[in-house]
């Protein structure tokens, strides 16, 4: 299974993806993880995007798609499922990241896209704040990775759709339900993407359950 997250911050698309990987038996490369462990081992690429990191900022493309590159090529010798969390983050990425799939002959099977709305982000990421300490997770920060998200990641969605890999998920209920669901949608699509040729799927958007389903949803404008 090959997937890769687009979701705002706050939507737990690390638990999520920690939660895919352990299921599926495959890694999971988080380029946010990857960029705060080379700050927190002050290497040079380290110290090149700690600003940017810390301002909420996303780093030059080249950089994470450098990190893409060598991680995927690593993923390839070792049966080739994974779990790309955090990147692509723009369209210039999602068309890279493509290239280097297609490449290396694994591009994603499914993109993963975890629906959550700005308030109960931020008072996730607030919460988080206080227990993690994360130096992006200030309210400034914070801000400005939601319109950030909003401008150029968000945008990415639609081609995934137009591409018959795309799988949303309400992603504003507990992460346990949240994982249930997304790992049941998984299983459907691995029997799913040997079998059927990309170009035949459509979009499966899931986040319409709860509430057909007679479940309270927690966002008062629905
Ligand atoms: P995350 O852990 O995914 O929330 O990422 C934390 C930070 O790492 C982001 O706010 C960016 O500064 C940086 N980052 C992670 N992934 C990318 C990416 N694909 N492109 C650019 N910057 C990224």
């Amino acid at each position: 299974m090959r997937v890769l997250m687009v979701a705002p911050p706050g939507a737990g698309k690390g638990t999520q993806g920690a939660v895919i990987a352990t299921h599926f038996g495959i890694p999971h490369i988080a380029t946010g993880d990857l960029l705060r462990d080379h700050v927190a081992r002050r290497t040079a690429l380290g110290r090149a995007v700690q600003a940017h990191l810390d301002k909420g900022e996303l780093v030059p493309d080249e950089i994470v798609l450098d990190m893409v590159q060598e991680a995927l090529t690593a993923v390839a010798a070792t049966g080739g499922g994974y779990v790309l969390d955090g990147v692509p983050r723009n369209m210039a990425q999602a068309r890279a990241t493509y290239q280097i799939g297609l490449e290396l002959g694994m591009t994603a099977d499914v993109a993963l896209h975890l629906k959550a709305d700005d308030r109960e982000l931020k008072r996730r990421l607030l919460a988080r704040a206080a227990l993690e300490g994360r130096s992006d997770d200030t309210e400034e920060a914070i801000e400005h990775r939601l319109r950030l998200y909003h401008e150029l990641t968000h945008p990415i969605v639609a081609w995934y759709g137009e591409r018959g890999i795309l799988v949303t998920v309400d992603a504003m209920r507990p992460a346990d339900q949240v994982g249930r669901e997304i790992l049941a949608a998984l299983e459907v699509m691995s029997s799913f993407v040997d079998h059927v040729p990309e170009q035949s799927r459509r979009a499966v958007d899931l986040t319409g359950l709860g509430a057909a389903f007679g479940e309270m949803t927690t966002d008062p404008s629905r």
